[in-house]
């Protein structure tokens, strides 16, 4: 493994190599070894704060036109490298080429909303509340904020954060997962030529050690975390005890309400599509049906043969539909929650354990996966399996997909496919999910919106990006102001009021 290239660290503007460990980045398509990253102990993490911190005073100081300005030459930069990061995507996730193309765009929508960076920023003003005094509020920054991001989005999530961060003012750390770390040096040298100040953004490759340097360190002030729940958890509680300002967002089980007098054509594609895109690796993805009424017979019946149609195997190759799991490991995870679906009773209608992709025997693939009869207790109902495994849980009305919904422990995503108004109203205002959709599988918000789920799938109190974010990367301030000539002469002892 010593002759395989290494994937490194970039600060200060210039990538870094240097590492004690090294962990395998596979090709999951092959199964191959195609790269080791490097990862980060406590001095390199040392050395991405202190340059962050360094570059911090100029960054902060520059107006927000200046900060929007590189981030225009950054979505320049991002549209000319847009196929080019979708197929580094690609190569180290698995995902098909067309669904990363669409992840680089979704990323893309939120610097395109940083632009408006000079609007974004711009505050509350008061003339005169009385007697010559006027009153007004700044966002400022907040210093040098890291983030900690999952595999299954290695550009997407990372530009939740960043360009927000940045427009805000704050200098960025940013820890990609080490499963697929290459995308994230792509876009430090982007930010790099679209303008950006050296050790404004760095990256720190690594693992739980990297991200206890980060944790620990006492010029961190804010932590974006996205990945699982027991590490959104743990990230929360580190930071929340140092007194770090901390969004954590964690896992999901999105589940997709499916009326009797819903179109039931369009509710099996979109299905087919919410439950396996992206092998089921998308914490927005669905991985329960719940067919209300005599629903689910029929559904099945429209779900089985676009089943049968799915096209399996390499991203970078032909047309695939779905591509393989991120890792042996995560394989052999999913596989094992299929055989515990069905050891507790699950009636398994289509299995995707065992299946081989004809000249990439060795890659991580799991075929698609359906199951009947799932119901509260059982283990693929209750836990996020991550991969490309539906379930249908049969209920008797809307009431009861509405209670079994909201006594999940996840709350991220959820969907409702019905042609009645007033279900849809009542779904959308009783539901216990941070993101909802109506006749919509995926109701990924806008990147003028913000997006985060409840429950234990968000832990803290802003969601990502949009005006959430924002106020996550900024500091609130009032400042009341008087000039001498209309200062009335004497003090004071009474609570200030308007006059
Ligand atoms: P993960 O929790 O294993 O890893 C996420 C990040 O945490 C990585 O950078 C990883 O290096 C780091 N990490 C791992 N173990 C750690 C530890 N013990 N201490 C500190 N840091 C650690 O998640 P993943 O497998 O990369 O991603 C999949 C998960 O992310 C799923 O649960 C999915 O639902 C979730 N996810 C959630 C959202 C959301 O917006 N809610 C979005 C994408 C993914």
């Amino acid at each position: 493994m010593s002759d395989t290239p290494v994937i490194g660290h970039y600060i200060g503007g210039q990538a870094q190599d240097a590492g004690e460990r090294f962990s395998p980045v596979f090709n999951p398509a092959t199964g191959a070894v195609q790269a080791r990253v490097a990862l980060a102990g406590q001095k390199t993490v040392d050395e991405a704060v202190a340059s962050a911190l360094k570059a911090f005073p100029g960054w902060s100081e520059q107006s927000a036109l200046r900060r929007a300005r590189v981030m225009f030459k950054f979505k320049e930069l991002l549209d000319r490298h847009h196929a080019e990061l979708a197929q580094i995507i690609t190569r180290e996730h698995g995902k098909v080429l067309a669904d990363a193309m669409g992840e680089v765009t979704r990323g893309i929508e939120i610097v395109e909303y940083a632009c408006g960076a000079p609007s974004l920023l711009k505050t509350d003003f008061s003339d005169n509340i009385g007697g010559g005094i006027d009153n007004w509020n700044l966002r400022q920054p907040l210093g040098v904020c890291a983030g900690v991001t999952p595999f299954n989005f290695p550009v997407m999530v990372p530009l939740w954060m960043i360009p927000i961060a940045l427009i805000a003012g704050n200098c960025f750390i940013l820890k990609p997962s080490e499963r697929d770390p290459s995308a994230s040096l792509l876009l430090a040298r982007l930010l790099t030529e679209a303008g950006l100040p050296k050790g404004v953004f760095n990256v720190v490759q690594g693992d739980k050690s990297a991200v206890d340097g980060l944790l620990q360190h006492p010029h961190i002030e804010a932590i974006s975390f996205v990945g699982s729940t027991p590490i959104a958890q743990y990230i929360h509680q580190q930071a929340s005890a140092r007194g770090k300002r901390v969004q954590a967002l964690g896992g999901a089980k999105n589940h997709m309400i499916v009326m009797p007098d819903a179109d039931l054509e369009q509710a099996a594609d979109a299905l087919i599509g919410a439950a396996y895109g992206s092998a089921g690796e998308r914490c927005m993805a669905i991985s329960i049906a719940v067919a209300v009424g005599e629903v689910a017979d029929e559904l099945i019946a429209r779900l089985l043969p676009r089943i049968d149609r799915l096209k399996v195997g390499n991203g970078l190759e032909g047309d695939s539909d779905m591509g393989p799991l991120v890792t042996a490991e995560h394989q052999a995870r999913v596989e094992g929650f299929i055989g515990q679906g069905v050891a507790q009773g699950a009636q398994l209608l289509v299995d995707g354990r065992g299946f081989k992709v004809p000249g990439a025997e060795q890659g991580f693939f799991v075929g698609a996966t359906l199951f009947d009869q799932v119901t509260p207790e059982m283990s693929i109902y209750r836990e996020e399996i991550f991969g490309p495994v539906l379930g249908i849980v049969r209920v008797p009305d809307f009431a009861s997909a509405v209670a079994l919904i909201n006594a999940h422990e996840f709350g991220n995503g959820v969907s409702c496919f019905t042609r009645d108004g007033g279900v849809a109203r009542a779904f959308a205002r009783s539901i216990k999910v941070g993101m909802v959709g109506i006749n919509v599988p995926i109701p990924v918000p806008m990147a003028w919106h913000s997006f985060g789920g409840w429950k234990r799938s968000l832990f803290g109190d802003h969601h990502a990006y949009g005006e959430e974010g924002l106020r996550f990367y900024s500091r609130y301030k009032s400042v009341m102001q008087r000039w001498p000539e209309s200062i009335a002469k004497g003090p004071e002892f009474s609570m200030p009021t308007a006059k």
